[in-house]
């Protein structure tokens, strides 16, 4: 089972189709996690991002070949996130072309160095039950992001760095088409959109998709610049695009839809900023201020701020970490409990670790279950199961793309964990 919201999600963001922006432009949606975009000039064409593989590239590369044979002048980033530069290779069709990208071109996901003190481990771990790697596509459903079921042949091979870095706004003729590639710093800090003047289209990159926004992502990524993005977006709405064909999901269409969308999640990330600022100033534990956020009346229903991929509490407490670290300004946490310390305190206080057992059998709050198991795991009590179905049973209720796929990974681990015991 699966919240039926991210079904919905799922099937009207990322269907497999290509998009035709306006004549000569063109968008790839559900072939990959990301978008790819065509712009076919007088002799050649631009290609805007690579997706995540070269089996995606290729099948997204023979799409496009059917609406054009002119060979692939060049190739543009809009940002170094993986998802969107891993099939160059397929693209170049074999040719050495112009790969251009922020000169801020550098990434937390791209030359990963494993000498260095890194947590790269848990990176990995925690990307792949992010994005549900190894889960069946039926437990999957999305990645929030893109489709719960795409090619993972040639994952992250053909990648080529860019060879032309652009360092400021920048003015291009691509072939007759004129374009301005605009630095606006967003999901990430090297993000290079592309607006076509002439055309009204924009390709914004991560800065906007149908879901609100992953101001954190839960794989563990450094603070994201939530100003940064609120003025990018503040940035991209004064443009007047008609088009905005977005890194991932489904192009918007209308001026004023466009508007819409744009002023609304700049709308939303200010909240998110706004609410947490005032927490912390009151003095608010960080569980307070993620549990009590809200979006504002007039945007908390509109289709694209759905938590498919972000989640306000979530980026609440990355905004308020990012800005001032962990310390919550109460004297209580200036201490350390180990997590057996206080898991044999907990047992105490139930009246034995039996009773602290029957509790987590026994509560309907998923979430307390899930709290009273890591206080029994910690004392080496085999309450995996227990724990297991609990993720399970969120992951159902889950809206959150990376939430359940992680909650079904987790579980799956566990109930490995079980059976090997
Ligand atoms: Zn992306």
């Amino acid at each position: 089972m699966a919240n039926p919201a991210l079904l919905h999600h799922n099937d009207t963001q990322f269907a497999k189709i290509i998009v035709e922006l306006c004549p000569g432009v063109y968008t790839a949606v559900g072939y990959a996690a990301s978008t790819q975009h065509m712009i076919v000039g007088e002799h050649s064409i631009t290609i805007v991002d690579t997706s995540e593989s070269t089996a995606a590239a290729e099948n997204v590369l023979a799409e496009f070949r059917k609406i054009s044979d002119k060979p692939i002048a060049r190739i543009i980033y809009t940002h170094s996130h993986r998802d969107h530069i891993s099939g160059a290779s397929v693209f170049s069709e074999g040719r050495e072309i112009p790969i251009l990208a922020s000169a801020a071109f550098s990434s937390d996901l791209v030359g990963q160095d494993a000498s260095a003190i890194a947590p790269n481990q848990a990176l990995n771990r925690r990307t792949q039950a992010q994005f549900g790697i190894g889960l069946s596509s039926e437990q999957r459903v999305s990645l929030g992001c893109g489709p719960g079921d795409r090619p993972m042949k040639g994952m992250g091979a053909g990648h080529i760095p860019p060879n032309q870095l652009i360092a400021g706004d920048t003015d291009i003729d691509l072939d007759g088409v004129q374009a301005r590639l605009i630095m606006a710093p967003g999901e990430t800090a090297d993000h290079m959109v592309i607006w076509l003047p002439e055309l009204k289209v924009l390709i914004p990159g991560d800065n906007w998709y149908h879901a609100f926004p992953n101001l954190y992502a839960i794989r563990g990524t450094p603070y994201r610049d939530f100003a940064a993005w609120a003025d990018s977006l503040a940035l991209l709405d004064q443009l007047g695009a008609e088009v905005l064909a977005p890194g991932h999901t489904m192009p918007v269409f209308g001026a004023e839809r466009v508007h819409e969308v744009l002023t609304t999640t700049r709308e939303a990330i200010l909240h998110v900023m706004q609410h947490t600022v005032d927490g912390m100033n009151a003095g608010h534990s960080l569980d307070d201020i993620a549990a009590s956020i809200e979006l504002p009346a007039g945007i908390a229903n509109k289709p694209w701020l759905g938590e498919f991929y972000g989640k306000a509490s979530w980026s609440a407490r990355s905004f308020a970490t990012g800005t001032l670290g962990w310390y919550d300004g109460n004297p209580t946490h200036l201490g350390t409990l180990s997590s057996v310390q206080r898991a044999n305190q907990m047992a105490a206080l139930a009246g034995g670790v039996q009773a602290l057992q029957q509790a987590a059998e026994t509560t309907d709050d998923l979430q307390w279950q899930l709290e009273l198991c890591d206080h029994l795991i910690a004392l080496g009590e085999p309450v995996q199961l227990i724990k297991a179905a609990a993720m399970e049973a969120l992951a159902d209720d889950e809206i959150n793309a990376t939430a359940r796929n992680t909650y079904l990974w987790e579980a799956e681990r566990l109930r490995k964990q079980a059976a090997d015991a």
